[in-house]
């Protein structure tokens, strides 16, 4: 696989050398999955691969997917390394020992304690909790939706996330013979499931709607999930406008881009500072040359002779609220394509007797490894209560 997204010898040696040993270890204090970046590094620094990856994939079944994804505020925030000169590139280093030497010789010969869970949803979170359960003697069947595995890691763009690893990731986890996978089955109810003999049902549904925009003429604009999906069905030049300014905006106006935009401009209602992005993710759109308009808002899309219009306004901050400033709406002709990424919602859901809920669904869009988390919180309450 390309190398930009493992580390060579030397820049693994380099990294791990750098690791100081931390008492406290506040890298793994800072991961929601518990990983302990302390303890992979030490194993990997006396060529001890195997309980290297012991520890990454017993804390997290996902630990290529978020080596790759995990956002810099997690263990690489917490690193002491950064009050010296930068810290560990953890994720790369976490990915780069699985890509070497996962071997997939999992612990599969587990007793079946005659209790079976459903859950719905193969993405991070339903994943996650499958493992933890499977691990624990307990029968799981996954009913996804779609017709694969991954969930919303699927609309990551490939630069940053190919299939290959999130397939690793699973590969992994299906090793245990407790654990089956049933694509394309959508579940109506989860009570359902209760009825037909699962003794508990986690529903791990994820974030299905974009948030709408709420402005006329919004039916010419496109949500960053059709588009994420498959870029490559709409319009692959011009000039496209992006709605939004965090992680999925980014991930949208990047894609653009290297599907063949002539420009890409991104509309943002707050400050170049108060985007929630990476250095990383800044660097992408500085690479790809992104128009950043800032303090701005989009109040109508209106479309004529194939071409669209943007009305937009400037906004400010009175006493730290967001406001528009009247009399500034201008028009901005010539788009061919508006894509909306301001975020996604689920309906609200509460855990019931015997249904739990895990991942995005539960607590809003956040992180892989978060997803992760939030699975396994919910597979070891499922395993105290049973
Ligand atoms: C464009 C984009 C970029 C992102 N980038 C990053 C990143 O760089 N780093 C990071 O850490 N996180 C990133 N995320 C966030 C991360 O992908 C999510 O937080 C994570 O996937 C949530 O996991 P989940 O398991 O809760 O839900 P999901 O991954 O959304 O999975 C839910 C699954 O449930 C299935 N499902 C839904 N309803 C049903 C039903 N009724 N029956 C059966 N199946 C059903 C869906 O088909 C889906 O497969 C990104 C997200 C997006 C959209
Ligand atoms: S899972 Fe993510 S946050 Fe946790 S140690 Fe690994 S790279 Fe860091």
């Amino acid at each position: 696989m390309a190398d930009k997204f493992y580390l060579n010898q030397v820049q693994f040696n380099a990294e791990i050398s750098r690791c100081l040993n931390c008492k406290n270890q506040p890298c793994m204090k800072a991961c929601p999955a518990g990983c302990n970046p302390n303890d992979f590094i030490q194993y990997a620094q006396n060529n001890d691969f195997e309980n290297a990856v012991k520890i990454i994939c017993n804390a997290n079944p996902m630990g290529q997917t978020c080596g790759l994804v995990c956002p810099d505020k997690f263990c690489m925030k917490a690193c002491t390394r950064a009050n010296i000169d930068f810290p560990i590139n953890i994720p790369r280093v976490q990915a780069t020992i699985l890509e070497k030497h996962r071997n997939n010789n999992k612990e599969t010969d587990i007793a079946y304690n005659n209790k079976q869970i459903a859950i719905i949803g193969a993405g991070p979170a339903g994943m996650a909790a499958a493992e933890k359960l499977a691990s624990n003697g307990f029968r799981v069947a996954i009913f996804e939706a779609s017709d694969k595995i991954g969930g919303a890691l699927n609309m990551i763009p490939d630069n940053r996330l190919p299939f290959e690893v999130i397939k690793k990731d699973w590969d992994f986890i299906a090793q245990n013979k407790l654990i089956s996978l049933h694509l394309n089955a959508f579940v109506t109810n989860p009570e359902h499931l209760l009825q037909r003999g699962f003794c508990a049902v986690i529903v791990a549904s994820g974030e299905p709607n974009c948030i709408d925009l709420g402005i006329e003429g919004e039916e010419f604009s496109i949500s960053y999930l059709d588009y994420l999906k498959t870029p490559e069905k709409y319009v692959s030049s011009g000039n496209i406008a992006i709605v939004g300014g965090g992680a999925v905006a980014t991930d949208c106006a990047v894609t653009a881009r290297i599907n063949g935009a002539d420009n890409v401009e991104m509309f943002i209602r707050r400050r170049v500072c108060d985007m929630r992005i990476t250095e990383e993710e800044r660097k992408a759109l500085i690479k790809n040359n992104i128009d950043l308009t800032t303090m701005t808002k989009i109040k109508k899309i209106t479309k004529e002779n194939d071409k669209l219009i943007l009305y937009t306004c400037k906004t400010h901050f009175i006493n730290g609220k967001l406001e528009e400033i009247e009399g500034t709406t201008i028009k901005r002709p010539n788009f061919d394509m508006v894509i909306k990424a301001i975020g996604s919602s689920a309906p609200k859901c509460d855990d019931s007797e015997n249904i739990f809920y895990a991942g995005d669904c539960k607590n809003g869009g956040s992180t892989v490894v978060e997803a992760v988390a939030s699975g396994k919180d919910v597979a070891q309450k499922i395993i105290e209560k049973f």
